[in-house]
């Protein structure tokens, strides 16, 4: 149906949920927090948050919120990770805390923290080939790096060094920095047509 209002959430654990909330109902959404599997039984698509995987994860268990979002990735529902949501969506992880368990989806091989305590934080232009012109201005927050691609894993976006940090594969988007903090709509937008398409 053209024009009708996607209705999505955002995992509401932990992390920089108003942020994604604001870009997603900028973008025309109808957005919804979640932390109940109810919750996400109500929605087309999710967004992961950027935050610490590691409580999102602990905080997912302790809310039953594991399976059921794992249920809802098998069954093809469109999610869009950041930072810590990429970690989460990654089927394999290097430097997790003891027993940190993602809910997977992406085949590829995640590492948490990649860039160090030297570079916390940074900020770098990206050149991102299916969201076309201008670069996308990205800020990396105690970042992770995708490490292995695994097949059918669509690298979106490199830094210049070539290291991995946006991927996708069918309904599942992941990117290592925080597009939701600088006014970067375009990989919101991409989730949504994705909502729109599923
Ligand atoms: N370092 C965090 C983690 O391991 C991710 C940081 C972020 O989301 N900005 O989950």
């Amino acid at each position: 149906m053209a024009g009708r209002r996607p209705r999505v959430g955002v995992l509401a654990l932990q992390g920089d949920v108003r942020e994604h909330v604001r870009v997603l109902s900028e973008l025309g959404a109808d957005v919804e927090l979640i932390r109940r599997p109810a919750e996400l039984a109500a929605v087309e698509g999710l967004v992961i948050p950027g935050g610490e995987s590691s409580v999102i994860d602990k905080l997912s268990r302790a809310f039953g919120m594991q399976q059921p979002l794992r249920d809802a990735i098998a069954a093809g529902m469109p999610v869009y990770g950041t930072c810590a949501g990429l970690i989460l969506l990654a089927d394999r992880i290097a430097d997790g805390i003891r027993d940190q368990q993602t809910f997977g989806g992406l085949d590829v091989l995640v590492r948490r923290n990649a860039f160090g305590s030297q570079l916390d934080s940074f900020e770098t232009d990206l050149d991102v080939p299916v969201l076309g012109e201008p670069p996308v201005h990205a800020v990396f927050i105690r970042a992770p790096l995708v490490q292995e691609v695994g097949e059918g894993v669509e690298p979106l976006a490199r830094l210049a060094d070539g290291r991995v940090v946006a991927v996708r594969r069918e309904q599942l988007l992941g990117t290592s920095f925080h597009p939701e903090v600088t006014g970067e709509h375009r990989f919101h937008s991409l989730f949504l047509d994705t909502v729109r398409a599923a």
